[in-house]
This record gives C-alpha cells, sequence and structure tokens, in this order.
C-alpha cells in the first residue's frame, strides 16, 4: 500500500466530513493491507510504530522544515518501515549526523502531506482521541467484529495498534482472549461533571455519593504477597509509595485489582495541598525520608479483580459490597447511598467543611468503564474547573519581571487542535511562578516581543466563573475570571478539556470536564 492512501484516510479525521465517512476511510485502508504490512498500518493509524520507539524528539524533526517535499507520491509503507528500521540501526559515533541525513531523504521522497504525517508520527502527534475511536469502530468493520469486542479490548490492554491488529489477525476470538489481568493496568474510569448536588440526583436518581478526594489516584494491583501501584496515567510508582503495597498487601485476598486515592494528611486528618501528594511521586530516590515527612493514606472506592472474579462489568453496587467485605473502613472512601438531596447535600457541606474539595456521585447500576469519562460518575464541586492546556506565557511585568506569568490557555478541538480560551496571570504563587517560568522555557517553540510558545504539553486546572461569547477568540467563546487552581502533571494532553465540555459549560448544561 502506498503511504499517500493511508495519510489520507489518517486526515480525514481531521476534517468536517461526516463520522461515517470517516471510519469507511480508515476501515477500507485497514482491509486493504497486504499480511506483512498489517503491523505497519495499524501501528501508524494509532500513531505508533511498530519498532516502539524511535528517538526522534521535537528538535531534530525542527531541523528537516526545510526539506522540500515531493511533487508526486512516491512512498510506500513498507518504505518507510524500512526507513524506520534502518534509523534504528544506525548507532555508534558520527550517527546523529547520518540519522539526519536519514531522516532527511525519507522526507525528501514524501509529499506535503505525508511528511506532516510522518513529522507528526515521529513525534507521538497522530496519537489522540478521536482518531483512535474512530479506529476502533474502522477495525470493527473491517474485521467484521463487533465494535463492542474491540472497545473492551483496547480497554483491557491501552495498547490500539496491537489491538487493531489482533482484530485484524484473528478475529473476534483473538478479542476475546484480552482479560483483566493483573500487573496490566486499566485505563481509569474517569468522571463527567454536574452543576451542583440536585443536577446529580436529577441525572442518577439514586446515587452513591462519595467524598472526592484531592490526592492522586491509584490503580493497586497484587498476586499473592507481589502488589504493583499504577499511577492515573498508568507508569507503575510502587517504590514511590511504600504505604499502598503495605495496605494491599494486609487484605484478605490473592489476587486483586483495586481503585482508590492516596493523599497527604495534616496531623489532624485534613487534607495537604494537591502539589505536596505529588511531591511524593515526583522522587525515586530517599522514599523512607519523605515517607516520613509526608505519609501518604491510601483510600479505596473500587474494586475491579477480587480472586477469580473479574467485576469489571459488574455494577457498583456489587462491586462496593465486595469492597466493603474486603477492605477495613479506614482504607475506604467515605460513602453513602441516597436518593435524597438535603442528605446528599449535608454530605456535601461535611466534605468541604473536613477540607476536601468536592464529592463524587455514582450511578449504582453503572459497571466500571474503563478509560471513559461518562455520565455514570459526576463530581460536584464548588467552583467550575476545566483542565486546560498551555499554549504560551507572556512575561510579567513590575514585580513579575523575569517570570513566564500570564498563561495562554486552550481547550482541545475534535480535530485535535487546540483551541484558546482566555489568559490568566491569577492564583500563581511566587514559587509556582518560578517553577512555571522554567517548565515553559524547557517547551520553547519560539517567541516574538513579549510572548513565548511552548509545546502544548503542561495541562493546569483553572477555576472560572462562567464564559461569555467572544470575538476574539477562534472558539467564540472566553473564560470569565479565570484563575490557576492547579497545574495537573498527572494529565495527559489527552485528558485536557474539549470544546465539547466547554459549550456543554457555556450552554448552562454542565458539561463534562
Ligand atoms: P478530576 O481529576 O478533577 O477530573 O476528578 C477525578 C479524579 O478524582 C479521579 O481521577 C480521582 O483521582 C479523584 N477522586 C477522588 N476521590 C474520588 C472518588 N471517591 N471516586 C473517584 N475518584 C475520586
Amino acid at each position: 500500500m502506498q503511504l499517500e492512501e493511508l495519510v489520507g484516510a489518517s486526515l480525514s479525521v481531521g476534517s468536517t466530513r461526516k463520522r461515517k465517512a470517516k471510519i469507511e476511510a480508515l476501515a477500507q485502508v485497514l482491509s486493504g493491507l497486504s499480511v506483512e504490512e498489517r503491523e505497519i498500518g495499524a501501528r501508524f493509524l494509532a500513531g505508533d510504530v511498530r519498532q516502539g520507539r524511535i528517538g526522534i524528539g521535537y528538535a531534530t524533526v525542527g531541523k528537516t522544515r526545510d526539506v522540500p517535499p515531493s511533487e508526486a507520491a512516491q512512498l510506500s509503507l513498507l518504505d518507510v518501515d524500512g526507513a524506520i528500521a534502518g534509523l534504528l540501526e544506525t548507532t555508534g559515533p558520527g550517527s546523529a549526523k547520518r540519522r539526519m541525513e536519514q531522516l532527511r531523504g525519507l522526507l525528501s521522497r514524501a509529499t506535503v502531506e505525508e511528511q506532516d504525517f510522518l513529522r507528526r508520527l515521529f513525534i507521538g502527534e497522530v496519537r489522540q482521541g478521536a482518531l483512535e475511536g474512530l479506529l476502533v469502530e474502522a477495525v470493527a468493520a473491517a474485521a467484521g467484529v463487533p465494535s463492542a469486542l474491540v472497545r473492551r479490548a483496547r480497554m483491557l490492554s491501552g495498547d490500539v495498534g496491537a489491538v487493531v491488529l489482533t482484530a485484524l489477525e484473528e478475529g473476534e476470538a483473538g478479542l476475546e482472549g484480552y482479560a483483566l489481568t493483573p500487573f496490566t493496568p486499566v485505563h481509569p474510569m474517569l468522571a463527567g461533571t454536574a452543576d451542583g448536588i440536585e443536577d446529580a440526583l436529577d441525572k442518577l436518581t439514586e446515587a452513591f455519593v462519595e467524598t472526592k478526594l484531592d490526592g492522586a489516584r491509584v490503580q493497586v494491583h497484587r498476586v499473592g504477597d507481589e502488589v504493583r501501584v499504577y499511577s492515573r496515567r498508568l507508569n507503575e510508582v510502587t517504590a514511590a509509595v511504600p504505604e499502598v503495597v503495605e495496605v494491599a498487601r494486609r487484605l484478605p485476598a490473592q489476587r486483586l485489582i483495586l481503585d482508590g486515592e492516596t493523599i497527604a494528611l495534616d496531623g489532624e486528618g485534613r487534607p495537604r495541598p494537591f502539589q505536596e501528594t505529588m511531591r511524593r511521586y515526583g522522587r525515586r530516590t530517599d522514599v523512607a525520608k519523605m515517607r516520613e515527612a509526608l505519609p501518604l493514606s491510601t483510600f479505596f472506592f473500587d474494586v475491579l479483580l477480587l480472586d477469580d472474579d473479574d467485576l469489571l462489568e459488574a455494577p457498583a453496587q456489587t462491586r462496593l459490597a465486595r469492597l466493603d467485605a474486603l477492605v477495613p473502613e479506614a482504607h475506604r472512601v467515605p460513602r453513602i447511598r441516597t436518593d435524597v438531596t438535603e442528605e446528599a447535600d449535608s454530605f456535601l457541606a461535611d466534605a468541604l467543611a473536613a477540607g476536601h474539595e468536592g464529592v463524587m456521585a455514582k450511578s449504582p447500576g453503572a459497571g466500571y468503564e474503563a478509560g471513559h469519562r461518562g455520565k455514570q460518575w459526576l463530581k460536584v464541586k464548588p467552583v467550575h474547573t476545566l483542565d486546560l492546556v498551555v499554549i504560551a506565557a507572556e512575561w510579567g511585568s513590575g514585580r513579575r519581571k523575569g517570570w513566564l506569568s500570564n498563561l495562554h490557555l486552550a481547550a482541545r478541538s475534535e480535530d485535535g487542535g487546540l483551541v484558546m480560551l482566555g489568559k490568566t496571570f491569577k492564583g500563581m504563587t511566587d514559587a509556582l511562578l518560578e517553577w512555571q517560568t522554567a517548565a515553559l522555557l524547557e517547551r520553547e517553540l519560539r517567541r516574538d516581543d513579549y510572548v513565548v510558545h511552548v509545546r502544548p504539553e503542561l495541562v493546569v486546572e483553572i477555576a472560572f466563573d462562567g464564559f461569555q461569547r467572544s470575538p476574539h477568540y477562534p472558539g467564540g467563546w472566553a473564560l470569565r475570571f479565570a484563575r490557576v487552581v492547579r497545574y495537573r502533571p498527572d494529565k495527559r494532553l489527552e485528558e485536557a478539556a474539549t470544546m465539547g465540555d466547554v459549550e456543554g459549560f457555556a450552554d448552562g448544561k454542565g458539561g463534562t470536564a
């Protein structure tokens, strides 16, 4: 297959064409792959390469901007795969220069669109939520398997490329082989936003209402005495959090997957600031010392696997009954079950009085929707917040001279782009200004008179009072009274708010941030 064909289908995802047409275009590419092209094509569409990491970064790719594109399409998938293999084989003294020559050689044989695709592929920018959803549907069509089965496999594996390949090569039987497996973390279930308690109960009728702890998410896997802990981003963090390991090891079970939150509490049991909890995750050394100074408490709120029972699809009420029988109360998130607004309201008031950020309302009948931000879990916080992406920052003046201060904030658009929604310099301490200046300069792309444009990698939680229509910003909306709550190093760019979330808020429907 020619690269041109795959790139065309991949680019169509960003166009305004209808969802169905996009899925068809992707399915056509998947069906057209020969046996030897399958893995290459599946990986390229998923934004990966067969070889894993290529080790080419922004800086290197940036130095290829002047390579003139080819007028006519000439590259096949096998050509590109061969070129990638060649890059990886080039090691040793002088290899940087030779790799650059190889890369430029490859790009000179690519058309403008192909160049753009390859550059994004190399730096990991093809991967994006919108594409993934369509790819799941497309491979279901191409392989003639139910899309629910592909979705399930994707959720259990987290590796879209591998799932696409399995669907094409092994069909239903292969996909059914995906199972909840200890030490293979699954994407955590995510929460939508409710506009207050009443709205949450309106939407769910009856709910488990739980304290929303402002800490760091953990997914804890255990077989026998072996325990491993994964972060919200599915990185293994076992070594950083011995307390969590100890709690999990004491539970009366042999095989476990638990979902929960870790948080640093002060002497009176009130939460310390989120940044303090995150400090425990930043370090690899001195864990014992850190633990003494800043002990973490562990609270579980879900169980996905318990001995021989895969509970992923079991309703929350079943899972939580199992959780209650397994985990002592001291290590569970406080919870009530209610359909009465006043009861839920007073639970929220207590949670806030205890220093927590709000509550989570959860549907008792819902399965665990890994990786999905649905309407089954709704967070209720007293202020609106959205997780936005920092795309640039302005140099401060006066007392803030020398610091990058006014942040340019963006949400994600459906086509994987970023839409600026406003700026803020509020809510920043001196320590934060210092940190953010360094973090932003590390990501500098270019600068003009007073603005430094950065790679869109930092996610920041922004509190705001609402939205107003704006002719100045491309999305047509601007944030009102935006202020920084905190940076969210635990969130990836793909987890930042979308324009859909923004429009949900702006229309007064609460949104799903
Ligand atoms: P947010 O990160 O603001 O979208 O809120 C979702 C996060 O809240 C989850 O990823 C958890 O880390 C955290 N959280 C705190 N308490 C709970 C709870 N009781 N149930 C689920 N998530 C919780």
